[in-house]
């Protein structure tokens, strides 16, 4: 019988690789750069291929770095597969084509990652139906469902302006209609937040962001929780199910997600990121605490007119957010009053940087309505609630008086 106990966040994540025996006792996954690898059995390399033996064959589907990776990242969300992928937006658009067929409908959260929107915009130009709803609330989305809803894709907190899904809800709905759910758990990391919890399918993540943490590597995944029964899905190709049901949904996206449209992560980056996310509840710990009172300060300033947090009592899912997340995260966006210039408030900023980033142990800042929302245009930023002189700020884990002191004084 075991005796292990189970172990907390940080324990799994620093000693999953020493599972499986890492080549002469390194402590680290090494970085594997063979593109392509040699059996001496060539009926060895034909079961590989095969997936009836375990092996590597080419580098576009992945070698023992990115795999480690994987491992990883399915412990953090205690899911039963993961493929990782160059970026997030790789990992986004190759679940998508992979999944879905022309005439195949997705209800999607209103509230989204800009260039999600813009993805979605060119499945649509290709025979995909998209419809955005109010996901805060699960009426919106229930209304939204027809018999060709193939899935439902929401963000935890969505950038830049916070809004919270109504994720356990929509779990509920997903499991009762028999569509796949999935949360880009992106802004909250699993560090706060496992989507497995609210019945999530399948688990996005942009291991840019707070997983790798240092903003020195792109990635991105995508998690099977376990939950889906993919007998369930129509759009299974014959191959993929010669493994059992619960793996026919990431054989198709490692497969034709993957290998077929070649989003790959390096096995540099894969290793960047995994050294990244072994700090990632402490860094996680110190983000949220630091939002929080940067929140809070800002919200009593007179120059300040509004201030999107999940952590704040004033917003609107404050009571869902605090019950589901371990900490609200470190993404907050505000409004300042009339006649200040939000230009001129961001360079008058001394340690917190104008930049487009987030996740990133630096605060950084950006105008919204200026860059990063720009392209789509003033009538979708309002149908959004992007204001004009909105500022989104990422908060990094600075010593929380000299951020509080930055920004004061930016507030003259
Ligand atoms: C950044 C981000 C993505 C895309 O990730 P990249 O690694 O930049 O491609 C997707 N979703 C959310 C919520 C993000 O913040």
């Amino acid at each position: 019988m075991s005796t292990s106990r189970p172990r907390g966040f940080t324990t799994t994540i620093l000693h999953s690789d020493a599972g499986d025996g890492i080549e002469h006792g390194a402590l680290h996954k090494p970085l594997h750069l063979s593109v392509a690898y040699g059996y001496r059995d060539a009926r060895e390399l034909a079961a590989v291929f095969q997936g009836t033996a375990k092996g590597y064959v080419y580098g576009r589907q992945g070698n023992p770095t990115s795999a480690a990776l994987e491992a990883k990242v399915s412990k953090m969300e205690g899911g039963v597969s993961s493929v990782c992928f160059s970026t997030g937006m790789a990992a986004i658009g190759a679940a998508m084509l992979a999944l879905l067929r022309e005439g195949d409908h997705v209800v999607s959260s209103r509230f989204l990652f800009g260039n999600t929107v813009s993805l979605f915009g060119t499945l649509q130009a290709h025979g995909i139906k998209v419809t955005f709803v109010d996901a805060t609330d699960v009426r919106n989305v229930e209304a939204a469902l027809t018999p060709a809803t193939r899935l439902v894709f929401v963000e935890t907190i969505a950038n830049p302006r916070t809004q919270v899904a109504d994720l356990v809800r929509i779990g509920d709905l997903c499991r009762g209609r028999g569509v796949v759910y999935i949360v880009d758990n992106t802004m909250t990391s699993p560090a706060l937040f496992q989507p497995k919890a609210v019945g999530a399918s399948l688990v996005v993540n942009s291991l840019t962001k707070y997983i790798g943490g240092h903003g020195n590597a792109l990635g991105g995944s995508i998690t099977d929780t376990g939950l889906y029964d993919w007998t369930k899905f129509p759009n299974i190709a014959a191959p993929y199910k010669s493994q059992p049901p619960a793996m026919w949904g990431m054989q198709q996206i490692r497969k034709k997600g993957l290998r077929d449209w070649g989003g790959t992560l390096a096995a540099t980056d894969a290793h960047h990121i995994a050294v990244g996310s072994e700090t990632l509840a402490l860094r996680m710990a110190r983000t949220c605490s630091n939002a929080q009172r940067v929140a809070e300060c800002l919200a009593a300033h007179p120059k300040v007119r509004a201030v999107f947090y999940p952590g704040l009592a004033s917003h609107p899912q404050h009571e869902l957010a605090t019950r589901l997340f371990r900490g609200c995260g470190g993404i907050l966006s505000f409004e300042l009053a009339d006649g200040i210039d939000c230009f001129d408030f961001l360079n008058r900023l001394e340690i917190v940087v104008s930049s487009s980033n987030l996740g990133d142990n630096r605060t950084l800042a950006i105008p919204v309505a200026h860059t990063i929302f720009w392209e789509m245009g003033a009538e979708r930023r309002k149908e959004m609630g992007i204001a004009e002189s909105l500022i989104r700020v990422s908060i990094g884990i600075e010593d929380e008086a000299d951020l509080v002191g930055d920004f004061t004084q930016a507030l003259g």
